[in-house]
């Protein structure tokens, strides 16, 4: 296998201005697949030796932070690892786009005397004129060899709608609403890209709404979106083309692409493109955030990405019409309703609970207290909550009867729960009978908790409160309470 490896060198001046300095996928962004020759195949170690070259990819789906986030993810779950690729493949002309302009690299397949495949997991520009394009493979192909590339056409096809995308709301926002572009992202599949705009906007503005509109009909009216190709003096000279804010990384490229939406927009872009507007199919913005310095990211969906959220919200408005037994357009209006019965039924219940509360706490309901030798008095509610065992406590503490002999040896349990939901109890009293008590109810009813100076509380889990677990636990109490809980 070595001997297919016989690149350890630096690419030579003559070889180097022998590469491209536009790339096929530059040229035509609809040819998915191409002959070409393998030039150099360089085991990834020994490239980036040479160029200083990192080898991981600039995309925002594998950026640095969430590599280490699926890592720590992947011990947890013990998914299989990914395989780094070992190879770095150059051809004399490429068809997979390398990343750049902000639009992320292809990924496809190489394919070798029409029998092997072998996957490009990544590829990415290098060099003054970024025109190496590197591809990352896991096998390595012998020099000269003739193969043919194949992209992941779907992949690209996403990325080029949404990149082009942003061409066109940059060029509408500019044209006529006087907004700069500051930034844009082109997110991972199942998310939404942005183009962040100058000033401030909202959703709900009239403006944004106009813009959409006005991008859309670009779309209907099928605009030639074209690249060309200017020398550097015809691109100074031009005065019709945008220039970006924070100018042109040339290097020593002879040439400048350039693309142009037919008579809206000309700027300088390496990145892929449709060749007409209609392959857009409609635009629609679904979100703005707040961006630097008061501008505004305003999150925008295309193509497939667009029809998927549409079919993931026609199922959910579906769905709570079923549920709700309205039409789309009172469900707003009903689920606010319900919200609002929801939290006057929950006041109710809190009023209620903290009623009962008080009249449970009333030491004569409570025979167990009655008894001479007894210091405690317990309560169990099946429906209640922690807000009724904080109020049961209170409302016994402040019950001033005489009944209530001596307060410092009184006991105050309370619990609530049944065999079908999670349960809690609370216990207030001498410190002694407390922690004994709550002990031995953390056994008995395999409860997670503790407490300190007087004060125990736990919660009790599903399937243990049945009516015979409760008597046993008030039992202990009663018995505990009575010995000094020795
Ligand atoms: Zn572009």
């Amino acid at each position: 296998m070595t001997s297919l490896i016989n690149t350890p060198e630096k690419l030579t001046d003559e070889e180097f201005e022998s590469l491209p300095w536009i790339l096929s996928c530059q040229k035509d962004s609809y040819q998915y697949s191409k002959e070409a020759i393998v030039k150099k195949c360089y085991e990834l170690k020994i490239w980036n030796s040479l160029y200083s070259t990192p080898l991981e990819s600039k995309d925002s789906n594998n950026d640095s932070s969430q590599k280490k986030k699926k890592k720590k993810k992947k011990k947890k779950s013990n998914e299989p690892k990914v395989i780094e690729p070992k190879y770095g493949i150059l051809l004399n002309d490429t068809v997979f786009f390398p990343e750049g302009g902000g639009q992320p690299h292809d990924t496809g397949d190489i394919i070798v005397n029409d029998k092997q495949t072998i996957h490009v997991v990544n590829c990415q520009s290098f060099g003054p004129g970024s025109n190496l394009v590197l591809h990352y493979t896991h096998d390595p192909i012998p020099e000269n060899t003739n193969v043919e590339l194949k992209i992941n056409v779907q992949r690209r096809f996403d990325h080029m709608i949404h990149h082009s995308s942003q061409h066109l709301i940059t060029a509408v926002a500019l044209n006529s609403y006087n907004r700069k572009t500051l930034s844009w992202n082109l997110a991972p599949k199942d998310k939404s890209c942005y183009v962040e705009l100058s000033g401030e906007l909202k959703m709900e503005d009239e403006e944004l709404h106009l813009i959409e509109k006005d991008v859309n009909k670009c779309i209907r009216d099928n605009l030639s979106m074209l690249p060309s190709f200017y020398t550097h003096e015809e691109y100074e000279k031009n005065g019709n083309i945008r220039k970006a804010a924070k100018g042109l990384k040339l290097g020593g490229s002879p040439t400048i692409r350039v693309m142009e939406i037919d008579g809206i927009d000309i700027n300088a872009c390496c990145g892929t493109h449709v060749q007409q507007t209609k392959d857009l199919q409609a635009i629609k913005f679904v979100n703005t955030e707040k961006g630097k310095d008061g501008n505004t990211k305003v999150f925008y969906l295309t193509g497939e990405r667009l029809l998927e959220r549409s079919n993931l919200l026609e199922r959910n408005a579906k769905e709570i019409t079923s549920l709700i037994t309205c039409g789309v357009d009172k469900h707003v209006e009903n689920i606010k309703n319900l919200l609002q019965s929801q939290k006057e039924i929950n006041r109710n219940m809190k009023n209620l609970l903290k009623s009962f509360a008080a009249m449970s706490a009333n030491v004569a309901n409570h025979p167990e207290f009655n008894n001479e030798s007894s210091n405690i008095i317990y309560q169990h509610l099946p429906s209640g909550n922690s807000d009724f065992m904080k109020s049961f406590i209170r409302e016994v503490k402040s019950s001033n009867v005489e009944s209530i002999r001596n307060f410092e040896k009184v006991t105050i349990f309370v619990s609530v729960g049944n065999e079908l939901s999670v349960g809690a109890f609370m216990i207030e009293g001498p410190e002694e009978v407390v922690q004994a008590l709550g002990k031995e109810l953390v056994t008995l009813w395999k409860a997670k908790g503790g407490g300190k100076k007087g004060r125990f509380q736990a919660k009790v889990p599903i399937n243990v409160l049945n009516e015979n677990n409760i008597s046993k636990g008030q039992e202990i109490a009663l018995k505990l309470a009575s010995s000094g809980g020795v």
